[in-house]
């Protein structure tokens, strides 16, 4: 199994080469920003939304199951997920105590899922939808249960303050 995780990781630092160039905004005209522009909006409309491994060259099922490895190699091999990943300006939000041989399962699913990829700038890769039942963290690492109360309460503030008077209802 070592061996072949050697190699894994090797196609995985290979893989970043594929990485698009990104200039920053202040090394670009005018003219630059707005044709990157209108490229951003083209992919929105026109690109469909293709899987990770198609960006990646990566193909899923070259991840071993989790109980195939040792929690080291599990945490080792999503760190450089997440480092592939870095390399084409893709940020994944997750909780930072998150123990990374448990997050490894639900990285590899991602290289299955489709994504809108943009070349240029950030793309941020959610594993939570904000919805702490379904939190796939679980109830002790969940960031969204924070902030879904935080927002009841926002909404029951402003519901407070509401004129009953002028309700359309
Ligand atoms: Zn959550």
């Amino acid at each position: 199994m070592n061996r072949y995780i050697e190699q894994l990781i090797e196609d995985l630092q290979a893989a970043r080469k594929f990485a698009p160039k990104q200039r920053s905004r202040n090394e670009m005209n005018e003219e630059e920003i707005w044709d990157e522009l209108v490229e951003i909006d083209k992919i929105i409309d026109e690109e469909p939304d293709r899987p990770l491994q198609n960006i990646f060259g990566i193909d899923p099922a070259s991840f071993p199951p989790i109980d195939k490895l040792t929690t080291e190699q599990a945490q080792l091999l999503s760190a450089k997920i997440l480092e592939l990943w870095a390399a084409f300006n893709i940020e994944a939000s997750y909780p930072k105590n998150f123990p990374l041989e448990r997050f490894y399962p639900m990285l590899v699913e991602k290289f299955r899922k489709p994504f809108m990829y943009f070349p240029m700038g950030i793309t941020g890769i959610e594993f939570c939808h904000y919805e702490p039942e379904e939190c796939p963290f679980g109830d002790e690492y969940c960031m969204c249960k924070e902030w879904s109360v935080e927002m009841m309460n926002k909404i029951e503030d402003e519901v407070k303050n509401l004129d009953p008077d002028e309700l359309p209802f």
